[in-house]
């Protein structure tokens, strides 16, 4: 089947592909995205289990706070001003076996207050954190993904420039340290644990850890009341209702390539489809060794993915439990004298989150529970492949909830419902390879790719374009959006037409 009026097909109808189809569709050009699910949202998703919503996504949003950095993303996708966010005073608390907790403000005053009482002789390294928090407060992110072509005059980059300047020196000061390194700079052997439970990661720039906090106290990095998969839903409908299609079950098999020019895309059912432009908002590893046959891959990417670069996996234990546990804190690492072994590794800590801030996700006098853990993707492959995956699944999870009693007492008496995802899953559902949740995970050798840029298209194909967090190191819903609203503005570069966004 050929369609002569579409002017870009997309691959994926994930955030990145999603921004991508509202801004084409902005700018005049006819879409349509083909998803290989039954929904829109990919990464950015939750599901619903005996009434519980189990979220698989956002815990913070940049763009949260109107008129701060990426809000006006949110604005012109459709979000704001109907989503409402929860705003939260602490990021999470760290608690050890003694009874010491450290709570993580979001306010950098108090949090260095605190700090200073659990440690005064790390006095100077607490002052020198909160003051980095204070500065990034007013760091907009979204200028690091700036397009070179969106910098048309010598003015536009001047403009750039003094926005950047005086942020040179922390970006380059916390962007070089990894949270690993900073935790252990503390002289208090309890903080030297906890600092570490802040970050996402252990080798994540404390940079990154530094600028959500400084987002918490602006009231930029908030919880999209309703979950995640609504939140993708918004944009969406956004997409629709400015003339875009969607077709949902339509996993894309090949990109139809004629004289080094991508003309359209074929399915898995054989049905072809065709267009001036294809844009891949898909995994970048299914991108260029599976829907471009391998022919296409400049050898810089080829590194990158020959294992060069990091990524990160997890597994995602729900539960619903049958107990109101809003009065209790959102979210506690508990630090463990005695490792639990899950997944064939040693865990020192445990961290739990529960969803009670958004009455939408559980039933009345009910609760969801969250816990994340790292793990790593041939874990569940090699088990996957011995058929014990689901006997695996199951263990894992008891294991855990076993301990989790310690913290919970009565907690598997109360519990409705247990749900494991692990990168297996989110293989599955989106494509992503090795089941990874951001795309390259961001480290501190990772992040000059961020800022350099990963190109978005190749040099030996034309009309071909990729967006998303593969082409974006460290992911993350606002940076993908804008992802996909800069190939937008490219493309309107190339064909000489003023980009317009439009607000709903
Ligand atoms: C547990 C978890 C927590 C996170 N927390 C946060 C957070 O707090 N804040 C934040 O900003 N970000 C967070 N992220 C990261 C964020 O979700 C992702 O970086 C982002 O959603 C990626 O979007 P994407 O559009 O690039 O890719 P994806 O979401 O992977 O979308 C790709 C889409 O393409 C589809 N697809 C794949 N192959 C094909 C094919 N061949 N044909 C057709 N369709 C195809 C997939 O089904 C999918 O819908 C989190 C991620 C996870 C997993």
């Amino acid at each position: 089947m050929a369609n002569a009026s579409t002017d870009i097909i997309i691959i994926g109808a994930g955030i990145a592909g999603l921004a991508a189809g509202c801004y084409a569709q902005m700018n005049g050009y006819q879409t349509c995205i083909f998803e290989m699910h039954t929904l829109p949202g990919g990464l950015c998703t939750a599901w619903q289990r005996q009434g519980f919503t189990f979220d698989g996504c956002i815990q913070y949003l940049f763009g949260s706070g109107q008129g701060q950095p990426f809000s006006r993303l949110w604005e012109e996708l459709g979000v704001i001003p109907g989503q409402q966010f929860v705003h939260h005073d602490e990021l999470m608390r760290i608690s050890d076996p003694g009874g010491k907790t450290l709570i993580v403000y979001s306010n950098p005053d108090r949090l260095e207050q605190h700090l200073m009482e659990l440690s005064p002789a790390d006095h100077r390294l607490i002052k020198d954190f909160c003051a980095g928090i204070r500065t990034f407060t007013g760091f907009d992110l979204s200028l690091l993904q700036q397009q070179p072509k969106a910098l048309r005059t010598p003015a536009d980059w001047g403009q750039l420039g003094r926005k950047l300047l005086p942020f040179v020196c922390p970006m380059t000061r916390w962007g070089n340290l990894s949270a690993q390194e900073f935790a252990d700079r503390f002289k208090d052997p309890f903080l030297r644990r906890a600092i570490l439970q802040m970050f996402a990661w252990s080798s994540i720039p404390v940079m990154v850890g530094m600028s959500l906090l400084a987002y918490m106290q602006t009231h930029n990095a908030g919880f999209p009341l309703g979950g995640s998969s609504k939140f993708a839903h918004r944009i969406a409908q956004r997409y629709l209702e400015l003339g875009g299609t969607i077709h949902y079950e339509s996993q894309v098999e090949r990109v139809l390539i004629e004289t080094r020019r991508a003309i359209g895309i074929r399915l898995y059912n054989n049905e072809e489809y065709r267009a001036n432009r294809v844009i891949s908002a898909c995994d970048g590893h299914s991108t260029l060794f599976g829907l471009l046959g391998r022919q296409y891959i400049p050898r810089q990417m080829q590194r990158y993915y020959d294992g060069r670069l990091p990524i990160h996996a997890q597994i995602q234990v729900s539960i619903g439990v049958n107990r109101d546990l809003s009065g209790d804190p959102h979210w506690v690492t508990y630090l463990l004298d005695q490792p639990v072994v899950i997944a064939a590794e040693p865990r020192f800590e445990i961290g739990v989150k529960h969803y009670c801030f958004d009455p939408s996700l559980a039933p009345v006098g009910k609760s969801v529970l969250i816990v994340m853990l790292t793990t790593t993707y041939d874990y569940w492959q090699r088990i996957y492949g011995r058929s014990l995956y689901d006997t695996e699944q199951l263990q894992e999870s008891s294991i855990l909830i076993d301990r989790l009693e310690q913290f919970y007492p009565g907690l598997q008496a109360d519990m409705e419902f247990v749900d494991v995802a692990t990168p297996l899953s989110y293989e599955r559902y989106t494509g992503n390879w090795q089941g990874s949740s951001c795309g390259w995970l961001l480290t501190k050798q990772t992040l000059p790719l961020l800022i350099q840029g990963i190109p978005k298209t190749l040099p030996k194909l034309r009309n071909f374009y990729m967006v998303g967090q593969w082409v974006e190191p460290g992911g993350s819903v606002p940076v993908v959006a804008m992802s996909g609203r800069n190939i937008i503005q490219q493309i309107c570069a190339e064909d000489r037409k003023t980009f317009r966004a439009v607000k709903d």
